[in-house]
């Protein structure tokens, strides 16, 4: 829980820097929705975030929500992806800080998201890196697919409270 605690603080501290250099407001709104951004497991979309919001309470608006999420993509402290299934194109996100560099997997049926890593995947940056003469910077991998978990054909909407362990495919 210590490690969770100061992870927070860096997050606060460095969103804190970032409001500073867009000159803005360095608001309570702000700082609570990075924390119930770092408080979840889960690669969330705006409106995801918006209702958590709400069902604390927070009078946080809809347009904080979207423009703070974009501070926070801006300042590294959150990944954004677009996982292209064509019902489901809009951004989903997921905090940076702490996680370890990992690929996706999307069900298509039930949009559940899965994680993985693999160091083969730093080998193949590095050979091509070098092979090709280019300095990559970053990458982004999904797989798209059909997972087999129970309920996957029924359930309405993707279940956004499940903690998704990142499977270390390095064995
Ligand atoms: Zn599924
Ligand atoms: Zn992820």
């Amino acid at each position: 829980m210590k490690d969770q605690q100061s992870l927070l603080a860096t997050a606060r501290a460095k969103l804190e820097d970032a409001l500073v250099a867009k000159s803005l407001r360095r608001s309570g709104e702000r700082f609570a929705i990075l924390e119930e951004v770092y408080s979840r497991d889960d690669h969330f979309d705006a409106d995801d975030l918006f209702q958590a919001m709400q069902q604390k309470a927070y009078p946080v608006s809809r347009a904080t929500v979207y423009n703070t999420l974009e501070v926070l993509v801006d300042c590294g402290l959150v990944i954004r992806h677009h996982f292209g299934e064509e019902d489901n194109s809009k951004s989903r996100y997921e905090k940076s800080l702490g996680r370890q560099q990992h690929a996706h997997l999307v069900c298509t049926v039930c949009h559940h998201v899965k994680e993985f890593c693999d160091p083969r995947l730093h080998l193949i940056k590095t050979n091509v890196g070098n092979a090709l003469q280019f300095n990559v910077a970053s990458h982004s991998l999904v797989f798209y697919g059909h997972c087999t978990d129970d309920g996957c054909e029924t359930r309405p909407d993707r279940d956004t409270s499940a903690s998704i362990p990142t499977q270390d495919l390095s064995q």
